[in-house]
């Protein structure tokens, strides 16, 4: 029977060379328990037949365009691993860098106010709330199932100092004052062709997509950040790569100063702010 029994290398070599074989190694690795660089220093090894097969079927999912992220239900940010579910977006790589510039304006043992406004997974208040124990944080979602998602991944982690509360927006913090505020809200338009592809098309729709030019969840929280700032509070916000003009114009058409736009890896403009007061 020996010979029938897959190997690690046997199964790996049913992805295509590339991408979806370094995938095909996260999914297996996944189901052993491994890393990768266990992989493929034991790539002799028997892999139990029920593996194989959970490995074929997830595989399988992979090659029909289900994102990594939802099949192993983990994804890596900033310095934790998140639980992810179909229920929240994917947390990408240039959302930390919303989280590097919110670091970078809170003082090390500060015990700000802070609120992050749909927070999906939890990626930012947990970031932020992890470098920063001393701040009282507040992850609001619309979305229960989000919500869930988040508050198991402030459990793993042992994170004690965010609160979660369900509703959009502003609607959840009426009369609640903010040291700061970020947030990564949807703002695809809604006719963009990148909707139809790739991973995006399993996420779900209202965390990506907001209108017609994509700014109108950013136009909410921009309009309703005066009334939820203290005095100097900072509004931070991830935004379209071609989006940074608008939403200077609307941070200061609300009365913000000191408005600003940074870049992210690829030096695209993608996180803005100002100060409110
Ligand atoms: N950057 C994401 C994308 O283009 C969108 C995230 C969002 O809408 N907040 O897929």
């Amino acid at each position: 029977m020996q010979g029938n029994t897959d190997t690690v290398r046997g199964l790996l070599a049913e992805a295509p060379r590339g991408d979806l074989r370094r995938e095909a190694e996260i999914l297996l690795g996944h189901l052993l328990g491994r890393d990768r660089g266990w992989l493929l220093a034991h790539d002799d090894e028997p892999v139990p037949p029920e593996t194989a097969a959970a490995f074929r079927a997830l595989h399988a999912r992979r090659m029909a365009g289900e994102p990594v992220a939802y099949l192993t239900g983990r994804r890596g940010f900033w310095t934790l691993e998140l639980c992810v579910t179909p229920d929240v977006l994917i947390p990408r790589p240039e959302t930390e860098r919303l989280v590097e510039q919110a670091l970078a304006c809170i003082p090390e043992d500060a015990r700000w106010d802070v609120a992050d406004l749909g927070t999906g997974s939890g990626a930012i208040a947990l970031a932020l709330a992890s470098e920063r124990p001393a701040c009282r944080i507040v992850a609001t979602d619309a979305n229960p199932a989000a919500l869930a998602v988040a508050r198991t991944n402030a459990e793993r982690h042992g994170i004690r100092n965010v609160a979660f509360l369900e509703g959009e927006w502003w609607q959840p913090l009426q009369g609640r004052h903010f040291h700061l505020v970020v947030s990564n809200p949807p703002y695809v338009a809604d006719d963009d062709p990148h909707l139809a592809r790739g991973d995006v098309r399993f996420e779900p729709r209202h965390a990506l997509a907001a209108g017609e030019q994509g700014l109108d969840d950013l136009k909410v929280i921009i309009s309703g950040a005066p009334a939820h700032l203290h005095p100097g509070g900072m509004l931070l916000l991830e935004h379209g790569y071609d989006q940074g003009e608008a939403v200077r114009r609307l941070l200061r058409e609300a009365g913000f100063r000191d408005v600003e736009t940074w870049q992210d890896l690829a030096g695209h403009e993608r996180v803005s702010g100002g100060l409110w007061g």
